[in-house]
């Protein structure tokens, strides 16, 4: 355990003004036991008071005190009797003495281990358990009294990038020597009493009088040593630690801003290569623009801001038109951004299932719409992983298709492999009642992600999507080579396979040559709305006709 930080600042409390009232209350006694008419007529126990008081001030010396004082205060001047000057005799105010300071001793000794409880207690409210450190609330404190005295120093947080992977995956143990490893470093290095356990996976270091530089300095030295792999009972493990500085006054005038900056500096750190950051103004204004930007993109559905453009797929083989991808459009006055930076802030903050939820609503009305014209069209809507979670997209859609009566298996959905990253097995139950009301299932970016080959056979996919990647580089033997056997392998597990980003003709005659059934892309068309889409449906099928 680390070293008790805590003072008894609260409950020490001097000398002089406890004595005095205590001593007050005694001769009080005494005055009141003479007035009364000596000993034989008041009660000689009300002494207790006083030495029950000093008791709980000054504990046992202090009781001690007070009992011997009272003893005397009714003792050899204190007659039985005032008016007949009848004297006690010495037996009677020695053996009262001895039971008051008996009474001291109890109540002083008890008052002493009360106290020494209650001290605990605040310490430990101080320490975190696992490393033995001064915990958040520690931290504060020191930081508050710093800024206070308005006295320059640094602070070095250090997070482990890679625990949270440790404990999941690893085991938690590892996680623990993993954290209990650097913060032995960090104490070797800066000192025991200046780093504090501040979160699960961070640790932090008070630097008095520590310019930005030396920090940095330091910290850099510290990240160095972890450069290496350490091997924990046995087992090789490799630490990620990140390190965001901040200094007072420099950064931060109070110490809210300063927490608030630290926690700012920290997920920056973790962005860059090197991992040692410096808090700069860029960084709070970088998070406030992309939360201005995440509540103006929660408000975006009720504002009417979205749209849905939609890009055809041609089916190879019958020279037809086989359906298309629905690509989400936002379009405001301040923010003109692409759907990958949109969709990316929506998941972040927890809010994508509203904006899956109306895309699916948008496309399978598109889906009608068009069929009420004459335009037999499929629709392939994009799904996030976060929207597998739960059994909500299964319901909802399936709410929505009874609503328009439309054929389920006019809608389709496309998934990254990201989605097999998280729980597996809730996962594929969602897909498999995806797949059990008609939808079609897609997997999106095939060969960019982590598929694991079990998945492909046990999961109800029915389309293989090649990413734009591989396409860009058909004219080279490797490239093509992954592509001719992503489409055997689909066909051999009775996929189709759909070609992205086909650009040019060239592109579009060797994938037809390697057996590919559908492409997309700007050599078709380039996403469409909805009306000009209709309106290349229309030209197209003259050109089959034809
Ligand atoms: P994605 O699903 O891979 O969509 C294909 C992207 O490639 C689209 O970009 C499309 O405009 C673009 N593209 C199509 N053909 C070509 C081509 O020939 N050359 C090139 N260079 N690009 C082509 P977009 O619309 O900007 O969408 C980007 C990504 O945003 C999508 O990638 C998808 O992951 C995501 N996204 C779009 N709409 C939604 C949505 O409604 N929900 C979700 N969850 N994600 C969406
Ligand atoms: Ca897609
Ligand atoms: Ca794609």
């Amino acid at each position: 355990m680390g070293k008790v930080f805590i003072l008894n600042k609260e409950y020490a409390i001097g000398w002089p003004a406890p004595l005095f009232l205590i001593l007050m209350l005694e001769l009080g006694v005494a005055g009141i036991t003479y007035l009364a008419g000596g000993t034989e007529f008041t009660f000689t126990h009300l002494m207790y008071i006083p030495i029950i008081f000093s008791a709980f001030f000054q504990s046992l010396q202090g009781a001690m005190l007070a009992a011997i004082l009272g003893g005397f205060l009714l003792g050899p001047w204190m007659p039985v009797n005032v008016e007949l000057q009848i004297e006690q005799t010495p037996m009677n105010w020695v053996l009262r003495t001895l039971i008051f300071m008996i009474v001291g001793v109890v109540v002083g000794l008890l008052f002493q281990h009360l106290k020494l409880a209650a001290q605990r207690q605040i310490q430990s409210s101080f320490i975190e358990k696992n490393t033995g450190l001064p915990n958040l609330s520690k931290f504060r404190l020191e930081v508050n009294h710093l800024t206070q005295r308005q006295e320059t120093f640094c602070v070095t947080a250090f997070n482990i990038a890679n625990l949270y992977y440790l404990n999941a995956h690893v085991h938690y143990l590892v996680g623990e020597q993993v954290v209990l490893k650097v913060s032995e470093t960090l104490k070797n290095t800066l000192g025991d009493e200046r780093v504090f356990s501040i979160y699960p996976d961070t640790l932090a270091s008070l630097l008095p009088g520590c310019t930005v530089e030396e920090a940095c300095c330091m910290s850099k030295r510290i990240i160095d040593s972890f450069q290496e792999t350490l091997l924990i009972d046995g087992l090789p493990v490799n630490v990620d630690l990140k390190c965001g500085i901040l200094n007072y006054p420099l950064h931060a005038a109070e110490t809210d801003q300063l927490f608030q900056k630290l926690d700012t500096t920290l997920r920056q750190s973790k962005t860059v290569p090197g991992g040692v950051v410096i808090y700069t103004d860029a960084f709070l204004e970088k998070r406030k623009a992309r939360y201005d930007t995440a509540v103006a993109l929660y408000n975006a559905i009720q504002n009417h801001e979205f749209s849905l453009v939609y890009q055809p797929i041609i089916d190879l083989h019958k020279h037809k038109i086989k359906g298309a991808e629905a690509l989400l459009r936002w379009r405001n006055e301040t923010n003109h951004m692409g759907p990958d930076e949109f969709i990316k802030i929506a998941e972040d903050a927890g809010f994508i299932h509203q904006i899956t939820k109306w895309v699916i609503e948008n496309a399978i009305l598109q889906i009608k719409k068009w069929e009420e014209v004459g335009i037999i069209s499929k629709i392939a809507v994009n799904i996030s992983s976060d929207d597998l979670k739960d059994d909500m997209l299964t319901t909802y859609t399936r709410n929505c298709l009874e609503a328009s009566g439309i054929d389920p298996s006019f809608l389709s959905f496309e998934l990254t492999e990201t989605v097999f990253t998280s729980n597996e097995k809730q996962v594929k139950n969602v897909l498999e009642r995806i797949h059990a009301m008609g939808i079609k299932i897609h997997i999106d970016d095939f060969g960019t992600g982590y598929n694991s080959m079990i998945q492909l056979v046990t999961l109800p996919i029915s389309h293989l999507k090649i990413d734009k990647f591989f396409v860009n580089y058909i004219d080279q033997d490797n490239y093509r080579a992954v592509i001719g056997e992503t489409i055997r392998l689909a066909h051999n597990l009775k996929m189709e396979v759909i070609a992205e980003g086909v650009e040019t003709e060239e592109q579009m005659r060797q994938l037809s040559a390697m057996g590919c059934d559908n492409i997309q892309g700007y050599y078709f068309s380039r996403p469409l709305n909805e009306h000009q889409y209709a309106e290349f449906y229309k030209e197209y099928s003259v050109k089959e006709k034809i």
